[in-house]
């Protein structure tokens, strides 16, 4: 990646783990961060499920930003099971996904639904990390590019460019996650150049080199570091090995490594 940019990795934790677990998980991800502070510099985010944020914020460390999965596009009001920002806020959140597959393709979220999420989250003053990626049956009708850029220009519609540095794109092709199968470091790195030079295309060129894109699909300690080796993969939004503090310790190191590599 380039050393201009900031890589993020960052662990979503779906819907596991108990609150005890929660707890160490984030504690024990602290403290592999917490003694490489300053050193090498990445951004770190964990995203627990709804009900733990408040515990497991409170045993954050080094650094570790607490996110959220997701958030309701309007302010408190009769919106039963939602989670409004202003919820998020209070419990220390500093960061939310938007657009991830599961909530497009399993809960039936539309583009413009994630689009209304995404500016919430940015009003609020939050980091948020859009998920876009192709489904497989897509890729195969070479749909991938054109699939891409439907989701970042909806996704991204009315964003003004002073927001774009609480913005990270999350390219996450659906057919890599949780499936063991990972985009090669050559295609992922073909779509992040298309999906730059699309953002620069809309919000000049400078917009486009600051953004940070981070892969996501089956990325392991194993694979974190060729992929990360490559110039516009900034980093990886992680599911299954976010689980484990070591195998997620393993590709923050590999983002670290990226920059210096
Ligand atoms: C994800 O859910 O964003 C993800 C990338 O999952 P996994 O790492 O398990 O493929």
């Amino acid at each position: 990646m380039s050393t201009q940019r900031t890589p993020f990795v960052g662990g979503n934790w779906k819907m596991n783990t108990n609150a005890k677990e929660g707890i160490a998980l984030m504690d024990a991800v602290g403290s592999l961060l917490e003694p490489q502070r300053g050193e090498g510099c990445v951004d770190v985010a964990v995203f627990p499920p709804f009900p733990y944020l408040m515990g497991i914020g409170a045993a954050s460390k080094g650094g570790v930003v607490l996110g959220a999965q997701d958030v309701w596009h309007s302010g408190n009001g009769a919106f039963t099971g939602e989670v409004s920002t202003e919820m998020l806020l209070d419990c220390g959140v500093g960061a939310v996904l938007t657009g991830h597959s599961e909530r497009r393709h399993v809960i039936g979220e539309s583009d413009e639904l994630v689009n209304a999420k995404t500016l919430r989250g940015l009003e609020a003053g939050l980091t948020v990390v859009l998920c876009i990626g192709e489904l497989i049956e897509q890729r195969e009708a070479g749909e991938t590019d054109a699939v891409n850029e439907r989701q970042i220009r909806a996704g991204l519609a009315g964003v003004g460019v002073d927001q774009l540095d609480r913005v990270v794109l999350a390219y996450e092709p659906v057919w890599a996650i949780g499936t063991g199968k990972t985009a090669t470091p050559a295609d992922a790195q073909d779509a992040h150049a298309k999906i730059r030079a699309l953002v620069g295309e809309i919000y000049g060129q400078a917009a486009g080199e600051g953004m940070r894109i981070v892969y996501g699909g089956s990325m392991k300690p194993g694979n974190a570091a060729e992929l990360m080796a490559m110039p516009d993969i900034d980093g990886g939004l992680i599911g299954g090995a976010s689980l484990n503090a070591e195998d997620f310790g393993g590709i923050i190191d590999a983002a670290r490594g990226s920059l210096v590599g």
